[in-house]
């Protein structure tokens, strides 16, 4: 079985996300999300509300598993039997930190490689963090997230 591996923060996961895991999901025969616990990032959701959240969005893809996970990206893939890491590439300045990310990875678990999925030009703007700037002051985020995150994210902010 070919399982790919795509992880990240999904602080609140958006449609630029949605778009890379889907497109991912026809490559592999089982595709893991997995929300990373990220130590340098203050979040808005906690894990559980995270995992819950991709867990509703992703439940029409049969073969889109929704885990959490503390620690290296590295021993997720190994422990869920990841071979390879998927990442979406928005812009050239993804690139710089993507490719060290990589590289780094692949030295860590002796061999896991990253394939990157290059973003669809009509998601090519959106990040989790504009997101939340643009939701704490009442904007419009319809366009960027399903509905459910956007009520989600609203209540976050008492709107
Ligand atoms: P991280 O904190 O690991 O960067 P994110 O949740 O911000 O986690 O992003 C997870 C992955 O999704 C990363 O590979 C990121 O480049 C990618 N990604 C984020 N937003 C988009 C988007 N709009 N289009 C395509 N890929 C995206």
């Amino acid at each position: 079985m070919k399982r790919g591996i795509y992880p990240g923060s999904f602080d609140p996961v958006t449609y630029g996300h949605i778009d890379i895991a889907q497109r991912a999901s026809e490559i592999f025969d089982e595709l893991i999300v997995a929300v990373l616990k990220n130590k340098s990032k203050t979040a808005l959701f906690s894990i559980d509300e995270r995992v819950n959240i991709l867990q509703e969005v992703f439940k029409d893809l049969p073969n889109v598993r929704v885990i959490s996970y503390e620690g290296l990206l590295v021993d997720c893939a190994t422990s869920t039997g990841s071979g390879v890491i998927v990442r979406g590439l928005r812009a050239v300045t993804d690139f710089d930190y993507e490719l060290q990310l990589a590289q780094t990875n692949r030295v860590l678990s002796g061999g896991v490689d990253t394939i990157f999925l290059t973003t669809s030009l009509k998601y090519a703007y959106l990040s989790s963090s504009t997101v939340r700037e643009v939701a704490s002051y009442g904007g419009d985020i319809s366009r960027f997230v399903p509905p459910l995150v956007e009520k989600l994210t609203y209540e976050k902010y008492g709107l």
